[in-house]
């Protein structure tokens, strides 16, 4: 991405804390970050940056937000794994005012690029039926609409904001359909967490507190895809700066069930678990893949990181955070191998 003057919206978030430490890197003139949380409690932290806790909810804060800035990213949004989006899809849906208002902010100052960052979750539910690997979403899968219920619709009618905003007042909109990011310095406990930080905690305390269970929310076959961090950011930055005007998919397609996944983590954490199935627990559709033919004949993307190598990282980043509340012969135990 052409960086110049960048502002990044949910900054404290867990793909925001990662795209302004890479902005940085990139030598950025100026990185501006918001989000509403207290600054304690932003995954990241970065002094270079212009840092700011404020509502994006609110009209006065988000056109401050975009004043000065050539580049608008919305990344800000009450959200969270299916435990959250499941029950609190009111809140969910608060946040067409973050890009509602972000947009008419962007617009006032003459933004020269917005980007939104849209959701897998805007598919209709009616494709996502079955339990296989290869129920992949196409871009025009979205409609007839019938998104996840609170959270796909916000996610939907954002974008559709966007596309009014770009076809009536010239703002020059991009959005991405993320597919499910994983990575180090994100959720993994109380509530938002996704499934791949959530089976990697599971799994931790399962190593750490020597009771060797694991339950698993649904039965397990369900599918899904998941795409490291580090493609989620090189995918950003193309997308941003691509003449790809409509939504389009950003996500990994090697799919697998919740099940395979837990044998992924298990096979990290060198340990086999005795499983248990809780089918009442909030579990999303039944499958989901992220078609990826138009991003790889427009952009040439495609996610480099194997899930494998993936999940070591986020795991051996979850495991730091939590290892420090467990007895110290438990973590010399796991050092030693036992
Ligand atoms: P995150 O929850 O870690 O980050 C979002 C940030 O937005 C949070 O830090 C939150 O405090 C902030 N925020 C919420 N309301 C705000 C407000 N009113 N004003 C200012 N800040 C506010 O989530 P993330 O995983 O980093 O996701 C970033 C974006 O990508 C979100 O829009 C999300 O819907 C989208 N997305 C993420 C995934 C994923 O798997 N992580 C998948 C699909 C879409």
């Amino acid at each position: 991405m052409k960086v110049n003057t960048v502002v990044v919206c949910g900054g404290g978030g867990f793909i925001g804390g990662h795209l302004v430490a890479d902005l940085l890197k990139k030598g950025a003139k100026q990185v501006r970050c918001i989000d509403v949380k207290p600054l304690d409690e932003w995954y990241q932290v970065h002094p270079e940056a212009e840092n700011i806790v404020a509502d994006l909810n609110l009209r006065d804060k988000a056109f401050e937000a975009c004043k000065g800035m050539d580049t608008v990213i919305n990344l800000a949004c009450n959200m969270g794994g299916m435990g959250f989006i499941e029950k609190n899809k009111g809140l969910c849906m608060i946040s067409v005012l973050i890009n509602t208002h972000l947009l008419m902010g962007a617009r006032e100052h003459g933004a020269q690029r917005f980007f939104y960052a849209s959701s897998a979750c805007v598919y209709n539910a009616d494709k996502q039926k079955d339990k296989k690997l290869d129920v992949y979403l196409k871009e025009e899968d979205a409609y007839p609409a019938m998104p996840e219920d609170g959270y796909g619709w916000e996610k939907l009618f954002s974008e559709r904001m966007c596309r009014h905003f770009r076809e009536d007042f010239g703002v020059s909109t991009r959005v991405a359909r993320f597919h499910n990011v994983y990575g180090p310095n994100g959720t993994f406990e109380g509530g938002r967490e996704k499934a791949p930080a959530a089976i990697c905690r599971k799994v931790i305390h399962a190593k750490l507190s020597g009771d060797h269970s694991i339950e698993i929310w649904g039965d397990g076959l369900q599918t899904r895809s998941f795409m490291y961090i580090s493609d989620c950011l090189k995918g950003i930055y193309s997308i941003t700066e691509s003449d790809i005007i409509d939504p389009i998919n950003l996500g990994s397609s090697e799919g697998v069930s919740i099940n395979q996944l837990v044998d992924i983590v298990e096979d990290i954490a060198g340990i086999k678990l005795k499983r248990s199935y809780n089918l009442d627990a909030p579990k999303g559709v039944n499958g989901r893949n992220s078609d990826n033919t138009l991003i790889q004949k427009l952009l040439g993307w495609q996610p480099n990181t194997r899930l494998r190598d993936g999940m070591e990282k986020t795991y051996r980043w979850i495991y730091d955070q939590m290892a420090g509340r467990y007895p110290a012969k438990a973590r010399e135990a796991v050092a030693a191998g036992r």
